[in-house]
């Protein structure tokens, strides 16, 4: 079929989207309607954890909607009930609530953190409600969490904000300390910023963070949607610090490609009361039972060793290429990571690498200067040499253009 036969026009215009339409995948590579195959990077954005239609969620889906699709938010289902129970199982959290998508994990975050404010209120009795953010985080679309996140512009574009949220900068405890006052009830923070361009918070800031939440009595959340489910190397990215957080939100790889996202929280904090909080598919078992089948996989003996191996390869790899061709190195933790180009060539590097022939490579360029990495948690060597030899050759073919 040719791309014109396609009515595209009939779809709202929200993006610049190029002119393919994806038709198959399978593990790291995607398949469009000429037939041609993409080595795929993006993974639906750090989504889908295990690659493109594993058999394992083949099954979960199949045999759960020959059982079960929908019987209401208003009882317990099985994989609910089976998913809710393993991720307090490998975490710190006693508590989960299901939604839908990343935004409404982090509102329910946001919402939860409100309603614990007003139950433990100041001390001239007032509510708290102000949640400290910071700048170049992003937590999601819903206008609660688009006022949230520290994108540039976004205070502007669907004025006037939900009010109650004050940016920090991220690695810096006195900025934070600065924004702290009596009605204060939350810190919320990425323990790598993605979309930002995958800036990790540091080891020493998580722990300062913690103890310095503490001693205000204000909560810490970690919002995960991007970093949890084994993407940084451990099952939780808050693992890696050592720290204990009281709520933390879980969204893409737990759903390894279907809407799915999650809200955990320690039980001392876990204070909705009936009609607080819902929603119509939250935990819904068609969903959850994929969620059961993502973290069966991923606590499987060696599986995040795995993680941890592949993502050093990456990160070795992509410092030779960054040696190799002058540019500024590269960061992250396990397999999010980013290269640092050192020149704004990002968006001709995503677009010429998408165009090789015979086969494409899709990439994410967060910044013109930068590429982000997000592969199948479960990529191979072979995978990751094949996509720095096609990346090597869309920058010599820049650099020889001048
Ligand atoms: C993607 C993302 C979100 C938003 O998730 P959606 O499912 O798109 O609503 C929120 N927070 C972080 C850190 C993200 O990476």
């Amino acid at each position: 079929m040719e791309f014109s036969q396609y009515d595209t026009d009939a779809l709202l215009y929200i993006t610049n989207r190029p002119p393919l339409v994806f038709v198959e995948g399978q593990g790291m590579w995607l398949t469009d309607h000429k037939g041609k195959r993409y080595l795929d990077y993006l993974q639906g954005w750090a989504v889908n954890c295990l690659g493109h239609a594993p058999q394992c969620l083949q099954d979960a889906l199949t045999s759960q909607a020959k059982k079960l699709i929908n019987p209401s938010p208003a009882f317990y289902n099985e994989p609910m009930v089976t998913l809710a129970s393993g991720l307090t199982k490998h975490s710190c959290f006693d508590r989960v609530f299901f939604a839908n998508s990343g935004a409404e994990a982090n509102e329910s975050a946001i919402k939860l953190s409100r309603k614990w404010g007003q139950k433990n209120p100041n001390a001239k009795g007032e509510a708290r409600h102000e949640i400290i953010t910071f700048g170049h985080s992003f937590h999601g679309r819903t206008l609660a969490t688009m006022s949230a996140s520290g994108k540039a512009g976004w205070d502007k574009i669907f004025a006037p904000q939900v009010p109650g949220f004050h940016k920090a900068e991220l690695n810096d405890i006195a900025s934070v300390e600065k924004l702290i006052n009596d009605r204060t009830v939350a810190v919320m923070l990425e323990p790598v910023q993605g979309e930002g361009g995958v800036i990790p918070a540091s080891r020493e800031f998580m722990t300062a963070l913690r103890a310095l939440t503490q001693k205000h009595g204000i909560l810490m959340i970690v919002d995960e949607v991007q970093t949890g489910m084994g993407r940084c190397g451990e099952l939780f990215a808050y693992q890696l610090s050592g720290v204990e957080p009281d709520i933390m939100t879980l969204g893409k790889g737990i759903g390894g490609g279907v809407p799915l996202s999650a809200m955990l929280c320690r039980k001392e904090v876990a204070c909705f009361e009936p009609g607080d909080q819902g929603g119509t598919y939250n935990g819904n078992p068609l969903m959850t039972a994929v969620g059961n089948a993502v973290l069966q996989e991923l606590i499987k003996p060696g599986f995040m060793e795995g993680v941890r191996e592949m993502g050093e390869y990456l990160s070795g790899e992509l410092l030779k290429l960054s040696e190799r061709f002058g540019m500024a190195g590269e960061r992250g933790e396990g397999l999010l990571r980013a290269l640092k180009l050192g020149r704004p060539i990002g968006a001709q590097i995503v677009e010429l690498a998408r165009d090789l022939e015979p086969v494409g490579l899709l990439l994410n360029s967060p910044r013109p200067d930068l590429l982000r990495f997000m592969p199948a948690l479960n990529v191979t060597k072979e995978e990751i040499d094949q996509m720095i030899g096609m990346l090597a050759g869309v920058v010599e073919r820049i650099d020889a253009q001048g």
